[in-house]
């Protein structure tokens, strides 16, 4: 059976897949696309989405509902800490599919990669995600009032498929609303950093357990043995070095976002604005180690504030909660 994306029981394994920009997305579903289903294609509109599926339409307005719940919640997240973020200017378009073959031979057709091992990912390049369709999403058609009951009667579990449309989401309006600019490359901490923050937004629709807890541990480990990567080389990584579980990886860049957001912020934003404006294509660990020094400044007291605020984080609760800034 393909592993659904569960590493630490939360941590989302996903897949941003950059190239050069091409269609803005929007453009109407066509024979092209329902060739890549196996069964029936349909297409379903909501305020903000569109989804071409060939699941069961009650599946398919489920994941609707999430999805616009997401996008209210991304521009509320983000707004806090002083992000001015604009709406998409069309449709956002998600293929989502039934049989896990489907998915993976139109990933093969459009991204020309085997990404069978995946279940679900943003691609840049055509601005759409792809997923194959979470097995537990009849549980969501509550929203954010269901999600009481679902507590109360026992499901003190992680819902990774809902957490995975939240992820994948959050990737597809990070480059849709201003904050992220398709084609840019951006270093691993800051693309993943904006979807891992985003994700406990999940624990708002369905409240059971915030799905960062498992991610904090991890990080609080890899911290007291001393094997979290030394910020001069993390901020530059643009991919899993081999050899480290990816886990461990998005642990860390979900608790260095988050400590950039509420201890860095205009850092943040000028580091963000500034790669917003730069044109497509790839650049060197030499220029991605430059442009972030030119907005946070030296890094070794940046490294000394990270730590301590670790060392904090590790004793006092309510740490790393993704609470709104106050500046
Ligand atoms: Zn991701």
């Amino acid at each position: 059976m393909r592993v659904y994306t569960v590493i630490l029981l939360i941590c989302v394994v996903c897949c941003v897949l950059r190239g050069g920009e091409g269609p803005a997305g929007g453009s109407s579903s066509s024979g092209i696309d329902a060739a890549h289903f196996a069964g029936l294609c349909s297409n379903m509109e909501t305020d903000h989405f569109r989804l071409i599926h060939d699941l069961r339409s009650e599946q398919a307005e489920a994941i609707g509902q999430v999805l616009e719940f997401a996008y209210g919640q991304f521009g509320a997240y983000f707004s806090r800490y002083g992000f001015e973020l604009k709406h998409p200017e069309l449709p956002l378009e998600w293929m989502c599919f039934r049989r896990e073959g489907s998915f993976a031979d139109y990933a093969l057709a459009t991204e020309r990669m085997d990404l069978s091992w995946l279940s679900g990912y943003y691609s840049s390049r055509t601005n759409r995600v792809a997923v194959v369709g979470p097995r537990r999403v009849g549980r969501w058609r509550g929203g954010p009032e269901g999600g009481a009951e679902f507590a109360s009667a026992g499901g003190e579990v992680v819902d990774v498929g809902l957490v995975k449309i939240v992820h994948e989401a959050g990737h597809q309006l990070a480059f849709n609303t201003g904050l992220q600019k398709r084609g840019v490359m951006y270093p691993m901490w800051a693309t993943e950093g904006v979807a891992l923050v985003f994700e406990d937004c999940a624990s708002d629709y369905l409240p059971t357990v915030r799905y960062s807890e498992a991610r904090k541990k991890r990080l609080l480990e890899l911290y007291r043995e001393g094997l979290l990567i030394r910020l001069d080389d993390f901020v530059t990584m643009v991919r899993v070095p081999s050899g480290i579980p990816e886990a461990d990886i998005y642990a860390q860049a979900w608790g260095f976002f988050l400590f950039l957001c509420e201890n860095r912020t205009a850092d943040l934003r000028d580091y963000f604005d500034y790669l917003y404006s730069l044109k497509s294509g790839a650049r060197t660990a030499y220029h991605l180690r430059r442009e972030f020094f030119e907005s946070f400044g030296e890094i070794g007291e940046l490294e000394r504030e990270w730590s301590f605020f670790l060392e904090l984080s590790a004793v006092s609760k309510p740490f790393l909660a993704g609470a709104p800034n106050r500046n």
